[in-house]
Formats: structure tokens, sequence, C-alpha cells
């Protein structure tokens, strides 16, 4: 849902940006919060049908309508200190200072890739860097955030994200002015330059190592990884087998588990579970006689009745149970998934 609120607002700026104030007057005000709202509205709508037509997803929560607001005020916020009109709010802002912003726009949602194909980013906003006397200083790469601000310095990742769109860019024009990269965190309204060396060559080292091969990637079991959220786990043997060495299996108050559904009622949700462990390295599920009280609701029901449909018989996959009451929870933000271990070999 974070993501989707995330792109519904990066749409919604994006909108912003290229629209066409032809026909106002320079001094029109109290045009903006409307026009921001419509934008809004129209991109949640769109994401939530992509949400809705996912398999595999989450609850959708329209409180959530008020975070995206708050965080398309964040962006408005920067886009209007960016142009000069810091403390400006968008019902007094005048047509004159978003045409002065247009102005700077040089490109929305571009694609960078480079000659070779092998890498690509996705950029939000390119401005023209514009000094206090109206001349052009380079580019601002501006990538907008809607996540957790950084408290001092832009992490790791995100500052090679960043500076990979810089990269980029300048790879891609024979003369390029001095480019700026920027991430703008909504939350906060803050503006983060990330500046540093050249990270193109450590990109390609990395892309040559995401090149498919025939022996899979050694897993990295443990407790930052798959101790926390995983993708994979419905696919992956090792979280189980690693949780089974270390004594772990089903001891926490979200735990994983793979289980046998012995009885479902489907009106009410509850049925008993019987907990299943790993019979080998490859993660061949084998029952413990070890029954459990299970309760689905909301999305998690409705994915277990959704794979139930399909006929599914046998083991099932169920990230993050409530587990710290004596009936297991499975709700709308557990994964319910066909256990399907890939084998290494
Ligand atoms: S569950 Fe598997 S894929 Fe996920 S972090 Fe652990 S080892 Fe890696």
């Amino acid at each position: 849902m974070a993501a989707s609120v995330g792109t519904i607002v990066h749409g919604s700026v994006e909108d912003l940006l290229q629209i066409d104030l032809s026909g106002r007057g320079a001094d029109e005000t109290h045009w903006l919060p409307e026009m921001a709202e419509g934008f809004l509205q129209t991109r949640w709508q769109e994401e939530k049908e992509v949400f809705m037509a996912t398999p595999r997803r989450p609850m959708w929560k329209e409180k959530d309508w008020d975070k995206a607001k708050k965080q398309q005020r964040g962006a408005l916020r920067m886009l209007l200190e960016f142009v000069g009109a810091e403390g400006m709010t968008p019902l007094k802002t005048p047509v004159k200072v978003w045409r002065n912003l247009l102005k700077r726009v040089i490109a929305v949602e571009g694609e960078l890739r480079t000659s070779d194909n092998k890498l690509m980013g996705r950029l939000d906003m390119l401005f023209a860097d514009i000094d206090s006397k109206g001349q052009m200083q380079g580019w601002i790469v501006a990538d907008l955030k809607t996540g957790r601000a950084p408290e001092h310095d832009l992490k790791p990742e995100v500052q090679r994200q960043l500076l990979l769109y810089r990269d980029i860019l300048i790879s891609n024009n024979q003369n390029p002015p001095p480019v700026k990269t920027e991430g703008w965190y909504t939350v906060n309204s803050t503006r983060y330059t990330a500046v540093g060396k050249s990270v193109l060559e450590d990109a390609l080292v990395a892309w040559e190592a995401t090149q498919p091969t025939t022996t899979p990637l050694p897993p990295k079991v443990g407790k930052d990884s798959c101790g926390g959220f995983c993708d994979w786990k419905a696919w992956c043997p090792h979280w189980w087998n690693w949780r089974l060495e270390n004594g772990t299996l089903g001891t926490e108050d979200f735990s994983d588990a793979v289980i046998l559904l012995q009885h479902f009622d489907a009106v009410s949700g509850s049925g008993v579970a019987e907990i299943c462990e790993p019979a080998n390295a490859e993660g061949r599920a084998m029952p413990t006689g070890l029954q459990i009280p299970i309760s689905f609701d909301g999305r998690g029901k409705e994915a277990l009745q959704e794979l139930l449909a399909t006929g599914h018989q046998g083991p099932i996959f169920i990230g993050s149970a409530m587990t710290a009451r004596g009936t297991w929870r499975v709700g709308h933000w557990c994964d319910v998934l066909p256990w399907s271990p890939i084998a290494d070999a």
C-alpha cells in the first residue's frame, strides 16, 4: 500500500508539471488545490484498479488517502520553494509562479538508458538549474521520495541510485552541463543532494553479477534477511531449515509457517492447521502432528479461498501469522501461498 501511495503521489506531481495554463490570467490564484486534488483522485482510482487486480496483495487502505494528500502537499511545497516561492500556499499560488516552474522543466518521467542497454533508470523530474540572475547553471535530476526521510545523510543505496541517474544522463550527452542529483522527500519537504564519484563502473559489475546462470546464488540466511520480510519465502527452503536448526520455527509473535489445513470453515474463517517441518534441505514438508486452531480474516481469508478454489491440496505457506494468542491469526498483512520450494540443484 505504501508503494501504491508513492505511485499515486508521483503520478499526480508529474501531471501537475505537464499542465497547460494557457488562457489563464498571470495573477489568477485559487486554481492549484482543486487541480492537484483532481489529479490525485484520478491517480488514486487508477492505482486502486491495478492493486485490486494483483493476486498477491494486502488490503487497500482507503484511509491512506490522507497520507497521499499530505505527501502531495509536501511535494508542492518543494516545487514552490524551488522557484523562489518559499512559504507560498497552493491556494495563493498565482499562475505566473507555476508557469515559471514549468519553464524549468526539461523532462518528466523520462527513461534513462545507457547506450549498451545494460543500465536504466526512471527519472522523475529533470529541471534546469537557474541562478538568481536567470542564467542556467546546469541540470538538476530530482527524484521524488515518499518514504522515510534520512535523519542526516542519504542512505548509501539511495545515494547510489541518484548518482546512477546522474551518470547515465552524463554518459548519454556529449557536452553535458554540470548535473546535480537530488532526492526530494515529501514527508519533510526536504531536498537532499547526492555527491560522489561516478558509480557507472560498479553498476556494470553488478549488472554482470545479475546474469542468469545454472548455479543459484548462495542463500544468505540470517536474522536480517530471512528473519525479516522476504518476497521469496514461499519458494525458498532455506529460511525454513534455518529456523528449524536454530529452534525458532513458529516462536515469534509473527511467524512464517508451512501448514496443512486440516479443517476450514468458509463462513467464520476458522480452522485447524497442522504444523509442518522441513524433511530435507529441499524443503519437503513433513507434518508434525501438532495441530493448532487458526483463523483467517479479511484479505488473508480471501487469499486462502482463492488458493483453495484453484484445487490446491497440500502444504500452504503462511507469511507472518500472528501467533501470540492461542489461535493463530492470518489477516490482511499475511501471505497465503502454495508451498513450492525450488531446490538449489
Ligand atoms: S528466505 Fe531464502 S531468498 Fe529469502 S532471504 Fe532467506 S535465503 Fe534468501
